[in-house]
């Protein structure tokens, strides 16, 4: 049971960390409370939420950062204080959606469909709520497929020694020292 780092949860949250870690040479458990690994992920449509793309492009889709940041606060609101960390997540992804995470997925072998799709549109104008474009860049093979690459680096990290899985292991309490 002796890690550098213990990661709750195999969700694709889970995977991220558990394989980013071990790529990075440190011994890692990862612990998961099903049968299986990928979480909600396994069930999922797989569309994710992507700005400014190749896909876009294609089909004459203009889109940028702003005005996803625009969209996502219009139906967020983020108007209280402790809406703080909400806000920052929400412009962190953004920049991320904007910038390395299309070439980053499509690094690791994801890959899309043609058509860019047009979830939670609201009302369908960039001064209210909702994707005032289309952003919902579905993955080849829905989201079996894009957990797929991430399970692959689960079992190469699995037979180089530096990450441990174990199924059926529910997480009871953390126990917090010093
Ligand atoms: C049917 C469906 C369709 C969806 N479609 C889309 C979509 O098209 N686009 C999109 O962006 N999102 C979609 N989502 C949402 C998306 O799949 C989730 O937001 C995302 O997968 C969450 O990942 P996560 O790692 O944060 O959490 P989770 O996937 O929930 O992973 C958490 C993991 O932790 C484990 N766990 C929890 N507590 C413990 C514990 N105490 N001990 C050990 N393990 C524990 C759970 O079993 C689970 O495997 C969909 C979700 C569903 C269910």
């Amino acid at each position: 049971m002796d890690a550098d780092l213990v990661v709750v949860g195999g969700g694709l949250a889970g995977l991220v960390a558990a394989t980013e870690v071990a790529r990075k040479g440190k011994r890692v458990l990862l612990l998961e409370q099903e049968p299986y690994l990928g979480g909600q992920a396994f069930w999922s449509f797989g569309g994710l939420f992507l700005v400014d793309t190749p896909e876009q492009r294609r089909l004459g889709i203009r889109d940028s950062a702003e005005l996803a940041q625009q969209d996502w606060f219009g139906a967020a609101g983020y108007d209280r204080p402790e809406d703080e960390w909400g806000r920052l997540l929400a412009q962190a992804y953004i920049q991320f959606a904007a910038g390395e995470m299309r070439a980053w997925l499509f690094f690791l072998g994801v890959r899309f469909f043609p058509v860019v799709g047009w979830a939670e549109r609201g009302g369908g104008l960039a001064t209210g709520h909702g994707n005032s474009v289309p952003r919902f860049h579905i993955v080849w093979g829905t989201g079996p497929g894009l957990l797929e690459p991430f399970l692959r680096r689960v079992e190469e990290l699995k037979e180089r020694g530096l990450l441990r899985v174990l199924l059926r292991h529910r997480v009871e309490e953390v126990l917090v020292e010093g």
